[in-house]
């Protein structure tokens, strides 16, 4: 029995990925992060947040949490919010998925929508959010507080103390690589840092989507985005404070084209209903599977569900307006007729 909502977020199984393995002769397992409540890895850092924020009295009871996100932070804050008696308020990029609003909206957060506007535009749904919860927490009468998934390390160390060392017991300590793309960078910093500190020998990847700048940082110095990506949630074009001192062993930079018919394979034949940046990671571990060779086990991140995601990636429309494959079985289930 777990006590309430907190108890049921994290300690997700690991899935061994059947087909990958058996692809590269490794054992590729991937960590049930959409099993969560709010059915994704950002569960975590809401609750790591919040249980910070709180610990250092920055959040009194009634008081209102604000952040910018994609919209899985905003869903874990806010049910981890309503299960501890906090409001939530959220700025989110007008490009993500209707899906994921919903689920904000019926949460009971309040949706601020905002055009998807790069970091340096002062109107970046990143600093909106910090203006807003300054704004707030002068006019709330409980305060209110600014989640700053980015740059707040609660983030990466709540995952260091909960993902890594579930990661390690889960595998007996026979683990041989990490891979994970970053949104914040909380998973792959905090993950890695976890493993490295069990055992250095652990190689840590990044898997970076087009669109973001990181695999150019990592592997020549310059922050350099290049192409772009219909994956949600993930694609940095700058050093976060959750990323700071962080390095990875190896880096990819992953097109959709590798990444999503891993998602469409891993629904149509292992049952796992997955997103696109789960396409990336999976994609991630088969590039790191070859690099270290067959008999290794790598872990990565399932980051979270994919029916988040029905009126884009699960789309043939919105697949061909971007010039993406449509799977076969996706075009069967829309011209059924009866
Ligand atoms: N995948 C999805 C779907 C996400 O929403 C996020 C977080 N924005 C990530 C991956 C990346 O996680 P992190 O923020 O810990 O880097």
């Amino acid at each position: 029995m777990t006590s309430g909502l907190l108890g049921a977020i994290g300690n997700t199984p690991l899935i061994r990925l059947e087909r990958v393995s058996a692809l590269t002769g490794c054992t590729i397992l991937g960590k049930a992060e959409f099993m969560n409540p709010g059915q994704s890895v950002k569960d975590r850092a809401a609750l790591f947040i919040i249980e910070d924020a709180m610990a250092r009295g920055a959040l009194a009871p009634g008081g209102v949490i604000v952040e910018g996100t994609a919209g899985n932070t905003g869903i874990g804050l806010s049910l981890v919010g309503n299960a501890l008696g906090f409001r939530t308020v959220i700025v989110i990029p007008e490009t993500q998925s209707q899906e994921k609003k919903d689920m904000l909206r019926l949460c009971g957060a309040q949706l601020i929508e905002v055009p998807a506007v790069p970091y340096k535009n002062p109107n970046n749904y990143v600093k909106v959010s910090g203006r807003l919860a300054e704004q707030l927490a002068r006019s709330e009468p409980n305060g209110a507080i600014w989640a700053n998934q980015f740059d707040n390390i609660a983030n990466r160390d709540g995952h260091a103390r909960t993902t890594a060392r579930e990661i390690w017991q889960q595998t007996g300590g026979r683990i041989d690589g990490f891979v994970a793309a970053v949104g914040t960078g909380g998973t792959l910093a905090g993950t890695a840092a976890g493993l490295r500190e069990a055992s250095p020998d652990v190689k840590i990847a990044l898997a970076d989507p087009h669109g973001a700048a990181l695999y150019d940082f990592y592997t020549s110095g310059v922050l350099k985005a290049e192409g772009s990506s219909i994956t949600e949630g993930i694609g940095q074009g700058r050093i976060t404070a959750n990323l700071d001192g962080f390095r990875p062993d190896f880096a990819y930079r992953i097109p959709d084209e590798e990444a999503l018919p891993i998602v469409f394979d891993l629904l149509e034949h292992e049952g796992l209903c997955l997103g696109g940046s789960s396409g990336i990671n999976v994609a991630g571990a088969v590039r790191l599977a070859r690099e270290l060779g067959p008999g290794h086990t790598i872990v990565t991140i399932l980051c979270d569900y994919g029916t988040r995601y029905q009126s884009k990636l699960f789309n043939p429309d919105f697949l061909r307006s971007k010039a993406l494959p449509v799977p076969a079985w996706l075009e069967r289930q829309v011209a059924i007729e009866v």
